[in-house]
C-alpha cells in the first residue's frame, strides 16, 4: 500500500516545469488525450488513465482529447466505440468536441512517411516477417538490413505501388532508417507500414497499407496539439522512437510523452485480450458480468463513479508496476455506500419465524429510519406480523458456545426496530430440517431500539413480514479468481478461475418497499451487505439483486 501514502504526482510536476517561464511548453494550454483502442470495453485499468488524462488536463486548465486508436484494421467494432464513450461520461468526464479517430489521419501519416523516404529516412524492405527476425542482431550484434540502402526513387515507387494494392500482405514493408546498432530493438530501423488487404470499421477498403502504431501514434498527437502524452509503462521503451517520429516529420507540434505506471489489482485480470477471451468462452456472462472488472461490470454490481474514482486517487500516480488488493476497492465502494444508501431488510436464506403469543391476522407497522447517516433521507413504514422471516443462521437447535441468537430457551433477541422475542421452541420436517422457529414477544419492548436502556443479552437480528413481503432472487458474488496473481506472464489465466464465483439464492424475502426498487439504486440490506437491483435481470414480477459488497472489511488500510 505504498502508493496510496505516495502524495507526489511526478507527472504533474513534469509538466509544471514544462509549462513555467522557459520551459518547453511555456505560455500553452497543456493538453492531453485518452486514446482507447475500441477492441473491448474499458476496465478500470482504463480510468487510471482516464483520470491521469482528464485530471490532468483539468487540474491546468487545459483540454483532453478522445481519440478511438483504430489504427490496426484487425480488430475494432462499432458497439466498443459507443460503450467507450457511455463508460466515460459516466464517470464524469467530457472530452466536449474534441473527440477523433486514429484513422483519420491516415492520408497525413501517408504523407509524412512520404516525407521520410524522401529524407533519406525511410526505405521499402523486401524481407519476409521471419527473415527479419533472424537479421535482427542481438545485444552485441548489429542487425542487418540488405535494403537499407534502396534508391529514394524506387522506395518512393515501390511505396506508392505498395498503396495502389499491387502487392499481397507482408511482401513488403516501410522501414525507418534509423540505427541497425542500437541498443533499443525498437530503434533498429522498425517496420512504420506494412500491407494489410483488410476491411477498416471506418475506412472501408480505402486503404491496403496500415501504419505501425509507433509512428501513427506520434503523428496523432503531434496534430492534434497534445502537449503530454501520458501513457502506460510498456511504451517506456518507445519513447525514443516517438520523439524520432516527431523529429523528423514537419508535424506543427511536438508532444512529450511521459509513462507512467499500469494499475494491478489482485484476483482479477486487466487485459481486454483476457477479459474476452472470458466472454468469448461464456466463463462470464458478457462484458457487464457483475464479476468482471469492467466498468460497465463494475456498474452493474453496483459500483458508483465516486467509489472507482477515489480507488484510483487514493493510488495514486506511480512509476513502477503496483498491485492493488481487490479489498481496497470493496473497501472504497462500502465507504461510498454506506454514507448513501438505503438500510432496508432482507432474508437472503429464509426460515419462518412464528410469534406465537401474536394474535392471527393482526398486523402493525413500524417506522424505521432510512439511514441513520443522513436523517434527510427519512423514513419508511415496515409490516410486522405473527408470520415473519428470519436467516436461517440466526437459530440454532443446538447452540454452539458463544452463540447469542435464537436457540430454544436461548436468550432474548431483538427484531430489528420492532419487538424483543424469546425462542421457544421448533418444527421440523420428516428428515430433521427445521421448518420453522417458535418464539413469545414481550408486547412492551415495542420499537425495539436498544435506546430504550432494556439490557438484551443476545443479538439483534433482521426480519421479514411473511404476509406483506416478496420473493427476490440473490447473486452473491466472490473472486472471479481464486489465484491472487492471474494475470502473471507464465500462469495460464483460465486455469486460475474460482469455479464459485457466482453463488445464486433464489426464495428470498426482502421487505415489500422493495417492489418498486430501480436499477441505480443501492440498498444495504442489514447485516448482510450493499445490494443493487440488477440492470438486465431484475423487473417488479421478478425482482433480482447483486450484492456489490459484503458488510465484512477484510482491508486493513
Ligand atoms: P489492454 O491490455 O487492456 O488491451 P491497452 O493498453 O491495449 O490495454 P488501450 O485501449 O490501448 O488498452 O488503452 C488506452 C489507454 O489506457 C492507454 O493509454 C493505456 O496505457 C491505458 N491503460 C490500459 N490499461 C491500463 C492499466 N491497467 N492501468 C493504467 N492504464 C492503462
Ligand atoms: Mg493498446
Amino acid at each position: 500500500m505504498a502508493e496510496m501514502t505516495e502524495g507526489k504526482n511526478f507527472i504533474h510536476a513534469f509538466i509544471e516545469e514544462d509549462i513555467a517561464e522557459g520551459g518547453r511548453y511555456a505560455g500553452q494550454t497543456v493538453h492531453t488525450r485518452f486514446p482507447p483502442e475500441p477492441n473491448g470495453y474499458l476496465h478500470i485499468g482504463h480510468c487510471k488513465a482516464l483520470i491521469i488524462d482528464f485530471g490532468t488536463a483539468e487540474k491546468f486548465g487545459g483540454l483532453c482529447n478522445l481519440r478511438m486508436d483504430d489504427t490496426n484494421p484487425t480488430k475494432e467494432d462499432v458497439e466498443f466505440v459507443e460503450a467507450i464513450k457511455e463508460d466515460i461520461h459516466w464517470l464524469g468526464f467530457d472530452w466536449g468536441d474534441r473527440f477523433f479517430y486514429g484513422s483519420d489521419y491516415f492520408e497525413k501519416d501517408y504523407e509524412y512517411a512520404v516525407e521520410l523516404i524522401k529524407k533519406g529516412l525511410a526505405y521499402v524492405c523486401e524481407l519476409t516477417p521471419e527473415q527479419a527476425k533472424e537479421m535482427r542482431g542481438d545485444l552485441n550484434t548489429p542487425a542487418t538490413s540488405p535494403y537499407r540502402d534502396r534508391p529514394i526513387e524506387e522506395s518512393l515507387d515501390l511505396f506508392a505501388r505498395m498503396r495502389a494494392g499491387e502487392f499481397e500482405d507482408n511482401k513488403y514493408t516501410l522501414r525507418a532508417k534509423i540505427d541497425l546498432a542500437s541498443g533499443n530493438f525498437n530503434m533498429r530501423d522498425p517496420v512504420i507500414y506494412r500491407i494489410r488487404h483488410m476491411h477498416h470499421h471506418r475506412q472501408g477498403d480505402k486503404w491496403c497499407i496500415y501504419p505501425m502504431y509507433d509512428f501513427a501514434h506520434p503523428i496523432q498527437d503531434a496534430l492534434e496539439g497534445i502537449t503530454h502524452s501520458l501513457c502506460s509503462l510498456e511504451f517506456e521503451n518507445h519513447r525514443p522512437l516517438y520523439n524520432w517520429v516527431v523529429e523528423n516529420v514537419s508535424v506543427p507540434h511536438r508532444p512529450r510523452q511521459i509513462e507512467f505506471a499500469r494499475l494491478g489489482i489482485d484476483h482479477t485480470v486487466l487485459s481486454k485480450r483476457k477479459l474476452r477471451a472470458l466472454v468469448e468462452n461464456g466463463y462470464v456472462s458478457g462484458w457487464d458480468d457483475p464479476r468482471m472488472p469492467t466498468l460497465c461490470g463494475l456498474r452493474r454490481r453496483g459500483y458508483t463513479p465516486k467509489a472507482i474514482r477515489n480507488f484510483c486517487d487514493r493510488v495514486g500516480v506511480a512509476k513502477s508496476p503496483n498491485t492493488i488488493e481487490y479489498a481496497f476497492l470493496e473497501y472504497c465502494l462500502r465507504e461510498d455506500l454506506n454514507e448513501t444508501a438505503k438500510r432496508v431488510m432482507a432474508v437472503v436464506k429464509p426460515v419462518k419465524l412464528t410469534i406465537t403469543n401474536y394474535p392471527e391476522g393482526q398486523s402493525e407497522t413500524f417506522t424505521i429510519e432510512n439511514n441513520p447517516n443522513r436523517p434527510e433521507d427519512g423514513t419508511r413504514e415496515v409490516t410486522f406480523s405473527r408470520d415473519l422471516w428470519i436467516e436461517a443462521d440466526d437459530f440454532l437447535a443446538q447452540p454452539i458456545p458463544k452463540y447469542k441468537r435464537l436457540y430454544p430457551d436461548g436468550p432474548e433477541c431483538r427484531l430489528k426496530g420492532a419487538y424483543v422475542i424469546k425462542c421457544t421452541g421448533f418444527v421440523t420436517d420428516e428428515n430433521g430440517n427445521v421448518t420453522e422457529v417458535l418464539a413469545t414477544y414481550d408486547p412492551d419492548s415495542k420499537g425495539g431500539d436498544p435506546a430504550d436502556g432494556r439490557k438484551i443479552k443476545g443479538a439483534t437480528i433482521h426480519w421479514v413480514d411473511a404476509n406483506n413481503c416478496a420473493d427476490a432472487e440473490v447473486r452473491q458474488y466472490s473472486n472471479l479468481f481464486d489465484d491472487a496473481d492471474p494475470d502473471a506472464a507464465n500462469k495460464d489465466f483460465l486455469a486460475c478461475l474460482n469455479p464459485n464465483s457466482l453463488e445464486v439464492l433464489s426464495g428470498c424475502k426482502v421487505e415489500a418497499s422493495l417492489k418498486n426498487s430501480k436499477a441505480g439504486e443501492s440498498y444495504q440490506f442489514m447485516r448482510l451487505g450493499y445490494f443493487c437491483p440488477d440492470s438486465k435481470d431484475s423487473s417488479p414480477d421478478h425482482l433480482v439483486f447483486n450484492r456489490s459488497v459484503s458488510l465484512k472489511d477484510s482491508f486493513k488500510p
